[in-house]
């Protein structure tokens, strides 16, 4: 039993429209499902990732519209690193994030820049045999693009505390200064660095949860060996395009584990995903009263093909 990765992301932002600009416009990601999040469905639950909805690319946001801007801190992640064709993409980038009045620090090895809430991102050329997860953007020539996440580092005050858990139950094997989590067809990185100080803040611009890829099969099983370590996960929820459990690994991080089962197609023609607001059935009968409270919000894809 292997985790495949990371499944998805999970950030907050206070802004829904910029967000979307920004991930679906300058980043090229597309847009895959735009609903509303499953325990507060007054607030938009958006969802990027390649052209297919795959698991491996997708970055989530909930939108809390008036929330103030967050910090990472201890317990958090801090910085969400993605793949790149060749370090000829960081030149493309640079330019085009530099358009949008995004800043980008480049070296020869990585390109860093933060989003206009300051989720802080970075690329990197990795050497895997992991599939590209693309997506097809009109500006974004596809040697550029983005591949899909890498890894995610985090801040913490006592990497060894979660040694053994990541090691002996979830099968995280070391690497470099932090594990690689790979399964049969996926691989991801997570890592520690030094937390600051200063106490974290969860708000705009912060990371939420990361989800590791389970096979549908394993999922229960997982759940049982990560209560059987102690870590006290949910129940498995039903998210309607993947199931879920929750948990948090010994210095605080929450993670999720998701399936790849059913998908974001489930309840969408694959052509066009993300064009309307998807509802889960049991939010429904209640459709009318949550479009009057969500603000409207402009894809700029769509807008470019329309
Ligand atoms: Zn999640």
């Amino acid at each position: 039993m292997k985790l495949n990765g990371i499944h998805h992301i999970t950030a907050i932002t206070a802004d829904a429209q910029r967000n979307i600009d920004f991930y679906a416009g300058v980043l090229g990601l597309r847009l895959v499902k735009k609903s509303v999040n499953q325990d507060e469905p007054s607030v938009y639950h958006l969802f990027y990732a390649d052209e297919q909805g795959s698991p491996g690319a997708d970055m989530t946001f909930f939108e809390f519209p008036y929330a103030a801007p967050g910090r990472p801190g201890a317990g958090m992640i801090h910085r969400i690193t993605w793949r790149v064709a060749s370090t000829d993409a960081f030149g493309f980038w640079e330019r085009r994030l530099a358009e949008a009045g995004v800043q980008a620090e480049a070296t020869d090895e990585y390109l860093r820049f933060s989003d206009p809430e300051g989720l802080a991102h970075e690329f990197v050329v990795a050497d895997v045999p992991d599939q590209p997860l693309i997506a097809d953007h009109p500006e974004v020539p596809r040697e550029f693009a983005i591949q899909g996440f890498h890894g995610v580092r985090a801040y913490a005050f006592d990497p060894e505390r979660s040694k053994r858990f990541f090691e002996e139950t979830l099968g995280f094997e070391p690497n470099g200064d932090g594990w690689e989590v790979r399964g049969a067809t996926r691989g991801g990185l997570y890592a520690y660095d030094e937390a600051p100080a200063e106490r974290g803040l969860q708000g705009a611009g912060t990371v939420h949860h990361v989800a590791w890829y389970s096979e549908t099969e394993d999922h229960e099983p997982w759940r049982e060996r990560i209560a059987a370590a102690g870590a006290r996960p949910t129940p498995v929820i039903d998210r309607f395009w993947f199931r879920s459990v929750y948990f948090r690994e010994p210095n605080g991080i929450l993670f999720e584990l998701a399936t790849p089962d059913p998908g974001f197609a489930v309840d969408e023609d694959p052509e066009h995903l993300g064009e309307k607001l998807i509802l889960p059935p049991f939010l429904e009968d209640k459709r009318e009263q949550i479009e009057a409270i969500l603000k409207p919000v402009r894809n700029p894809r769509q807008s470019a093909r329309a």
